[in-house]
């Protein structure tokens, strides 16, 4: 038996085999070949072995999902054999005398850019799945697993640490827990850990030794050891812990369709933090009252090039819809610092958390801006969306927003395009900037979301990605609570509501506190839905103190 022992990021106890996530340069560079029949059979094998991915992954669609889910697969089955696709690579690498890579890569982008330019909505999403059939094939000739992960069966997946645009390749599938040397529980690895509901430990540092790769191991997202080969006693007690966890679950399933209301009647909005579309399955599964915070950066993240209007107005629209009339706010774009999308070329930083991200960004850049905000405002009229800036330092910062979403408005009344004019805005407060000056702030917005991730970060002047400043990194800090309750208050004096959406919303410990800072909105990782509603039924609210705020 081993026991490495880390920092629990997301609890649960797990069991599976340890597998080390490989990082592949899938970089295509042009390369002169001599062997031109050679290459050509290379591509004749990617393709034969995409057809078969392919059509696993339609049956399997077709299982879960019914005949709807696996037309996408199919319809890229009939990309791979297309012959214009099949022609263009062909000729490339006769042309060239090149590699099958590059002859792949440049096809998929002449041919992504052909439907990108069509007039037909729906023609121009397809350019998206040109892309992804084009990395397909250039995986297979580079021999890289899809997905990250070359297992027949569901991993605990061990990494050093997951960039955001990793994290969001991975086939989740396949992954029963993350298991991380680095990271920390603001990391990004952490916070999907937990939006998927599985288990997660960070900070193992050299107790993670890839020499473990293939053992069978539990993992204990409590207490933040990883257990590799327990001993018959240790694995009994293991077990023991997931059953209860099973049977906790089914407790809270209870909780469902209940008021998120303390005992003496005050109401608390619990709403859920989504990246995709397809996390709003989990937020209905777990009863969430709405959405407080959806990450609309990992759009971009998931994707080779900017995301088109279009394509961003269907994922916004989707969320949308399945909401039903519910609260979906969503932020604009959030990358920079831990979250690098190439196809932006941002100029490398010092020190990128400080540097040109989120909000910055998009106002030095209006037309994505722009783009971003028409298709919010299309998908406000398809259910109630809240549109909230990242990242605000200024009021000024604050009012440019406001006219970059007003000349959209404006631009869509032109083209008779509905929306909602009333569409809620709001800002994040992350940083101690936008806290003291939060009273002038109120004054813009219809609502503020803490940041609690960034705003402690930035107060405490601790790197939420550095799992090694200890006892410096405090997030029960009085500095952040007394933030909370400035904010808190420079918001309800001027009439607006207020959320956390940062990951200390869903700190059970902190609940008696944000009731007693007057906090209306806790936006957490679905499954701390029902936990959560538990804890707010069994307290009361006008005997919550604020001796936390205390030195
Ligand atoms: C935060 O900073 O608390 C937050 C919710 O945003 P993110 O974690 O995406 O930076
Ligand atoms: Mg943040």
């Amino acid at each position: 038996m081993i026991v490495m022992q880390g920092k629990g990021v997301s609890k649960g106890v797990s069991s599976g085999k340890l597998y080390f996530y490989k990082r592949v340069d899938t970089t295509v560079t042009l390369q002169n070949v001599e062997d031109i029949e050679a290459e050509k059979a290379r591509f004749a094998d990617a393709q034969e072995k995409a057809m078969a991915q392919l059509g696993v992954l339609a049956e399997k669609a077709r299982e879960e999902a019914g005949d709807g889910a696996a037309l996408l697969f199919e319809t890229h089955a009939m990309f791979v054999e297309d012959d214009d696709y099949v022609d263009s690579v062909m000729e490339i690498i006769e042309d060239a005398q090149c590699n099958a890579e590059y002859a792949v890569k440049q096809t998929g982008e002449q041919f992504a850019a052909m439907f990108k330019a069509m007039d037909d909505a729906y023609m121009q999403a397809r350019s998206a799945d040109i892309l992804d059939v084009s990395q397909r094939l250039i995986n297979n000739l580079l021999g890289v697993a899809a997905g990250g992960i070359d297992a027949d069966e569901p991993v605990i997946l061990c990494a050093d640490d997951l960039a955001p645009s990793e994290t969001i390749q991975l086939d989740k599938s396949k992954i029963l827990a993350f298991a991380t040397s680095g990271g920390s529980g603001n990391s990004h690895t952490a916070i999907l850990a937990r939006t998927m509901a599985i288990p997660a430990v960070c900070a193992l540092g050299d107790d993670l030794k890839e020499e473990t790769a293939g053992r069978f191991a539990y993992i204990d997202g409590e207490t933040g050891q990883v257990i590799v080969e327990p001993d018959d006693l240790t694995e009994m007690a293991l077990k023991n812990k997931y059953k209860k966890q099973q049977e906790l679950k089914e407790l809270l399933q209870t909780m469902k369709g209940q008021k998120d209301e303390t005992l003496d009647g005050r109401e608390l909005m619990v709403y859920c933090n989504i990246g995709s579309p397809e996390d709003v399955d989990a937020v209905l599964a777990n009863d969430g009252q709405g959405i407080g915070l959806f990450r609309s950066e990992f759009l971009y993240l998931a994707a080779s090039d900017y995301p088109s209007e279009e394509e961003q107005f269907q994922a916004y629209k989707k969320v949308a819809a399945a909401m039903e009339g519910k609260r979906v706010v969503i932020r604009t774009l959030d990358i920079g610092a831990d979250k690098q999308v190439d196809y932006f070329q941002m100029a490398k930083e010092e020190n990128p958390a400080m540097g040109v991200r989120a909000i910055r960004i998009c106002l030095n850049r209006p037309e994505v801006f722009r783009t971003q905000l028409r298709a919010l405002y299309r998908a406000s009229a398809f259910g109630k969306v809240a549109i909230m800036f990242p990242m605000i330092t200024s009021v000024w910062e604050v009012r440019e927003c406001k006219r970059a979403c007003a000349a959209v408005m404006k631009e869509l009344d032109a083209e008779g395009i509905p929306y909602n004019p009333e569409t809620e805005i709001g800002i994040m407060i992350e940083t101690p900037a936008s806290v003291l000056i939060a009273d002038a702030l109120a004054k813009e917005v219809d609502f503020f979301s803490v940041g609690t991730n960034d705003l402690t970060q930035y107060t405490l002047a601790c790197d939420r990605q550095a799992n090694d400043l200890g006892k410096f990194f405090d997030p029960y800090h009085p500095a952040v609570l007394r933030a909370l309750k400035i904010a808190t208050d420079a918001a309800h004096e001027n009439g607006i509501w207020i959320g956390i959406c940062g990951e200390l919303g869903a700190d059970l410990s902190l609940l008696q506190t944000f009731l007693a800072i007057g906090i209306d909105e806790l936006s957490v990782t679905p499954s701390a839905v029902l936990p959560l509603r538990a804890e707010i039924r069994k307290s009361i609210a006008k005997t919550c103190t604020l001796e936390k705020l205390e030195c």
